[in-house]
């Protein structure tokens, strides 16, 4: 159900940037509404307290478990219990269409859709296994001032997560050239 994007999505929801962090899971209601319109996942009640501390642990261990892989380490122990375990919350079967497309199915309810918090996490974990032992992944962190997005870089001389911070990057350094030309002269 969850692509390799989301689940990078899902680890960048936190962002501990060095001039602050940005959290945009940062309550109950925000993580819901970031739930609903990234991961199609509607809770009519909302999120219970619980659900959304344990929609953090395993967020935090999905991105913690993606910045071993980053920094050429093994994965923590702690966070492949905590990936394994929430990925084994809720078994999903795999779908097969005659297009060779591939959706999977949440098996409790024969659906599509997770039909609770777990089954979800269960996705988003799943997701995040997958791309975290996907050899074929280039994951990277972006190399923009300030910027900790975590992407998988599709071009081996990609060095920005996005558009917006390459601009952000080439027009600092061309006001840097600028400065050094207009100092000599
Ligand atoms: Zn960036």
């Amino acid at each position: 159900m969850f692509d390799q994007q989301t689940a990078l999505g899902f680890a960048n929801t936190r962002l501990n940037r060095p001039s602050g962090v940005v959290e945009k899971l940062g309550d109950p209601a925000i993580a819901s509404l970031w739930l609903e319109q990234s991961a199609g996942y509607r809770q009519p009640r909302g999120l219970k307290r619980a659900e959304f501390e344990r929609l953090l642990e395993v967020r935090d261990g999905a991105q913690r478990l993606l910045r071993s892989r980053l920094a050429g380490q093994s994965p923590g122990a702690d966070d492949v219990r905590l990936l394994n375990e929430a990925s084994a919350a809720a078994p999903v079967a795999a779908q097969l269409d005659a297009t060779w497309n591939e959706s999977l199915r949440f098996s409790r309810s024969g659906s599509a859709e997770p039909q609770s918090l777990d089954e979800l996490l269960a996705a988003l974990a799943t997701a995040t296994i997958s791309l975290a032992a996907d050899a074929s992944v280039d994951l990277a962190e972006c190399g923009a001032d300030d910027c900790v997005v975590i992407f998988e870089r599709t071009d081996p001389r990609r060095r920005w997560h996005n558009d917006r911070c390459g601009n952000r990057m080439r027009a600092a350094r061309s006001y840097a050239r600028h400065k050094a030309d207009a100092a000599q002269t």
